[in-house]
């Protein structure tokens, strides 16, 4: 999977930065603010592990989208149902498709 300077998801556009210190607070390989619009990726890692990172913030994009976090509730078939349109559609509109 190519990792793009900027992903789209719905109305929001995420700039998309390989950073060689993620910030220390977070305890993670990534990054995703869905309030500054920017996802980081800690460019230390192999590729492979890279690309799930980014897959990783991805689907936290989605989770804003979609306003997962105000509904807790949801069954796991609920989740995946809500996640299906808008994960093709941020794929497609991204060329990440192919
Ligand atoms: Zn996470």
């Amino acid at each position: 999977m190519k990792i793009p300077n900027k992903l789209k998801v719905g109305v929001k556009e995420f700039e998309v930065r390989m950073v060689d210190h993620l910030d220390s607070r977070a305890e993670s390989q990534g990054v995703c603010s869905t309030d500054h619009l920017f996802i980081e990726i800690d460019n230390r890692l192999p590729q492979v592990q890279k690309e799930i990172t980014f897959l990783h913030e991805i689907i936290h994009a989605c989770s804003d989208f979609i306003g997962l976090q105000d509904d807790e509730r949801l069954d796991e078939e609920s989740i995946c149902s809500r996640y299906d349109d808008i994960l093709y559609t941020v794929l497609k509109e991204n060329n990440l498709l192919n």
